[in-house]
């Protein structure tokens, strides 16, 4: 079917689009399964950061008993904005929701840089933020973290050129677990540059800068409730900015962006919070008791986190073959192909009896 109007379609595409590293997201549990060559229910998927305990019964029975699926839903996210007015405790009117907060980070992007201009980005960090800027013809510039992973604010000051537009920090980081203090977030903003903090973890970590967005116009607190809610496969995560900004990007973004079933399972979980942060608890004490057995298998360092996942050091040049083992027993961790973290390991925090076996696994592989 090739003809000469077909040939060569792709040299008019962007040459920046043509080039992009694709973003390595996680891949479904049949499939893993089916890799594996174990049945699905004796996989351990911890490579996610997803919640071991799914989303609050009231948002299944919710989702079950809504008729009007046939209605599109509000492109002005009245209900959405007010009912997360209340538990952010900040105004509607500074509120985005989004597609998960993949798509508030896309579209603040896509609002701020232009071809040439950049993003500074202290690594290692969240693949999104590259993937994002780089899709809007941006460059990602990468400041590496510390010794101890902390954000090098001096670092990430010197990378700044007149073509930088902002710097995006996760906190508590991904995959490192540790958070921005308020001190580095302040040194930031005072550049007067964009700073988005995704807070992506805060309902594990306690910990927000939420209260500078009233003394700092160029923040931007991003929020999901993929990992504390347990609607990872709903899509709804939320952006906190200036009034102005959020008027812009509820203008730009695409009309029916969050879809009705994610916004009535975000309703019925808001009505369910005091389940669903018990339950955070719970992960909570899990990470902890896991933190407690890794530390007391000879050959991992582990890396303390505010968060919902750990991140393992291991023998220095033994990482990818002890992920790839893992692999093959059905155990499946986040390994990073990067040469700063090559000897590592991301466990997510899951339920007791998958804590006991990754630590089992962990321990026999590294130690035989
Ligand atoms: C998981 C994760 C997200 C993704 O959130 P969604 O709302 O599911 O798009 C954003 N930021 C960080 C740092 C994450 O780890």
């Amino acid at each position: 079917m090739k003809d000469s109007k077909q040939d060569g379609i792709d040299r008019l595409m962007l040459p920046h689009i043509r080039s992009l590293d694709t973003y390595q997201g996680v891949i479904p549990m049949d499939v893993m399964a089916d890799r594996a060559g174990i049945p699905p229910e004796k996989v351990i998927r911890l490579n996610g950061n997803e919640n071991p305990y799914g989303p609050s019964p009231r948002v299944v029975e919710a989702l079950g008993n809504f008729q009007n699926y046939n209605h599109y839903p509000d492109p002005d996210q009245t209900n959405l904005r007010e009912a997360l007015s209340g538990y952010l405790g900040v105004p509607a009117d500074h509120i985005v929701a989004g597609n998960g907060s993949d798509e508030i980070i896309d579209l603040l992007l896509r609002m701020f840089v232009g071809h040439g201009e950049n993003i500074v980005i202290p690594t290692p960090t969240f693949g999104m933020y590259a993937f994002s800027t780089e899709i809007c013809g941006g460059e990602a510039i990468s400041v590496e973290r510390d010794e101890n992973f902390e954000i090098n604010v001096e670092a990430v000051d010197l990378a700044i050129t007149p073509k930088t537009k902002g710097m995006i920090l996760a906190s508590p980081n991904n995959p490192t677990g540790n958070i921005a203090s308020e001190d580095q977030i302040r040194a930031l903003l005072e550049t007067g540059r964009l700073v988005v903090v995704d807070e992506a973890y805060h309902e594990f970590s306690g910990q927000t800068a939420m209260p500078l967005l009233q003394e700092y116009a160029n923040l931007v607190v991003l929020r999901t409730f993929s990992k504390w809610a347990g609607l990872a496969g709903l899509r709804i995560g939320l952006g906190v900015m200036q009034p102005e900004l959020a008027a812009t990007m509820m203008s730009m973004k695409p009309p029916y962006n969050v879809n009705l079933a994610a916004e009535i399972a975000l309703l019925a979980s808001l009505e369910d919070t005091p389940t669903l942060l018990e339950r955070v608890q719970n992960i909570v004490a899990e990470r902890d008791r896991m933190m407690g057995l890794l530390r007391q298998v000879k050959g991992i360092k582990t890396w303390p986190s505010q968060a919902n996942f750990i991140l393992c050091e291991l023998p220095g040049g033994r990482g990818k073959e002890i992920y790839d083992r893992l692999c093959n027993r059905g155990i499946f961790l986040r390994y990073f192909g990067n040469e700063r973290l090559k000897d590592h390991i991301r466990a997510s925090v899951g339920l007791p009896h998958e804590t006991d076996a990754v630590v089992a696994a962990l321990d026999e592989l590294v130690n035989s």
